[in-house]
């Protein structure tokens, strides 16, 4: 019964949960799924990772008319990054459908363009409420036609202070409308929000279950407050691994540790609020595709972020609040594989880590930890397992995936499918993962060569 050909979804949808390799629903995806379908308004409620995106996704695209191009529905998000993470998924699952538009509304990107955009004929619409407001403010942007409203990590838009652009935004849209509001917590500013714009929700939880966290070790390493820096190098040497996330509550902390790490040469990046637009996504596509090992990030910059394949997240500082524990280890440990998530804490922090404990309905491993390596960190995370090439060209010069893999893989080529990882379109740029040992080859390939009968310029990003 968690088959997605049990709904009433578009012949063409169906084709491409099963390329993708979704075969069966989420546990929130299998609850959300039938009342959206049937037009209800939902509150929702389930992990990082569980598959939200594709559950308010799939019934905005089932239901979308491309013929009438005309805006019809708008997700709105807390940060630029969760929009556009929002955007590409609903490219990946509307692919099939020809003729779909859907416009990313955030700021960091000229207005000028995304109002080009919206009067070209967006059908969907995913925006970080400022920004949307600002184009509603300058009347670039026609709302009489939106039939569905999602609003997506409501409760950190709430916290980041967006009440009042949500208000603004949502008293400009057509009463008769959609609403499906998504949310890690049910307090009372969410159940406020929920009464005022929507209609009769259901309310859907899907609860935490010990399974969620069975595949994560979790472990807690005890140490004065100014030897967290130095704890943490030995925790790095004993749990090397290819993708590590370090969690710390403020820019500054994130800054002292980019800079220590990075003085051991271990391919690290950092990601926080202050930081530029192009800079945050270029950080994002080159740690995702393991040009980087380790993020060292700031919740707010960090949080939603789907990240495949991670093995190692670090709480170096406590979160606040300790849902956010929750929030920070479930990107790890999914799908199957195994992860390990490390509490680093001071002996005046027992309390807290039991409330962590208890949150996680685990307890924590406190095994000792070896002695400081002289020679520093392993050399093991000296080299990144992939490099990133850029290529001065992307969705805009109707550059695909296929077009990048095959001017590598052409004749006389030494590289094969295998050693070239995620290709990533964007609109004006692409990014392509290359296995570290022939990143050089493959650059001086495409640099030699020509895509789609075109030359590009080209670069390795991520030295
Ligand atoms: P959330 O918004 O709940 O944090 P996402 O929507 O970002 O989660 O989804 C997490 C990951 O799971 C994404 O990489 C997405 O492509 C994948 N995914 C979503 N639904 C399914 C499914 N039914 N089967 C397999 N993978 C899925
Ligand atoms: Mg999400």
């Amino acid at each position: 019964m968690t088959n997605f050909s049990t709904l009433d979804f578009a012949p063409e949808l169906l084709a491409v949960l099963s390329e993708l390799g979704y075969n069966e629903m989420t546990p929130i995806q299998a609850q959300a799924l039938p009342p959206l379908l049937a037009g209800s308004d939902i509150i929702g409620q389930s992990k990082t990772g569980s598959g939200k995106t594709a559950a308010f996704t799939l019934p905005i695209l089932n239901k979308l008319d491309v013929e009438n191009r005309q805006l019809q529905a708008m997700i709105l998000c807390p940060t630029r990054e969760l929009a556009a993470q929002v955007t590409s998924e609903i490219r990946k699952l509307g692919r099939k459908i020809e003729g779909l538009k859907v416009v990313a509304l955030t700021g960091g990107q000229p207005g000028r363009e995304q109002a080009e955009a919206l009067s070209n004929g967006a059908h969907i619409a995913v925006g970080t409420p400022g920004r949307v407001l600002d184009h509603i403010d300058r009347a670039r942007i026609e709302l009489s036609n939106i039939q569905t409203l999602v609003l997506d990590e409501a409760d950190k838009m709430l916290e980041m202070g967006f009440a009042e652009e949500l208000k603004a935004i949502i008293k400009e849209l057509p009463q008769k409308r959609q609403t499906a509001l998504f949310s890690a917590t049910f307090q009372e500013s969410i159940l406020d929000l929920t009464r005022r714009y929507q209609k009769n929700p259901q309310h859907i939880t899907i609860e935490e279950g010990t399974e969620a966290t069975a595949q994560i070790q979790q472990v807690v390493y005890e140490c004065a407050a100014d030897e967290k820096a130095n704890t943490l190098m030995r925790i790095l040497q004993q749990h090397p691994a290819n993708s590590t996330i370090i969690f710390c509550n403020t820019k500054i902390a994130v800054n002292e540790l980019l800079e220590k790490i990075s003085e051991q040469d271990v391919s690290c990046a950092s990601l926080h609020g202050d930081l530029e637009q192009r800079e945050r996504d270029r950080v994002m596509t080159l740690f995702r595709n393991g040009s980087y090992r380790i993020l060292i990030a700031t919740d707010v910059a960090a949080r939603g972020l789907d990240i495949e394949n991670l093995e190692l997240v670090v709480n170096y500082d406590l979160p606040a609040q300790a849902e956010t524990y929750l929030h920070r280890i479930g990107r790890t440990g999914r799908a199957g594989k195994s992860g390990t998530a490390v509490v680093i804490a001071d002996k005046r922090d027992a309390l807290k880590v039991m409330e962590l404990e208890k949150i996680a309905s685990a307890k924590f491993e406190k095994p000792s930890l070896g002695f400081k390596n002289q020679f520093g960190l392993s050399k093991s995370l000296r080299t990144s397992v992939m490099q990133t090439l850029s290529i001065s060209g992307g969705r805009k010069d109707k550059l695909r995936p296929g077009d990048i893999l095959g001017a590598l893989t052409s004749e006389g080529s030494k590289l094969t499918a295998g050693d070239i990882g995620k290709i990533e379109i964007q609109d004006k740029y692409s990014y392509v993962a290359i296995s570290s040992q022939y990143a050089k080859s493959a650059f001086e390939k495409l640099r030699d060569g020509k895509i789609k009968g075109r030359k590009f310029q080209i670069k390795i990003v991520s030295e």
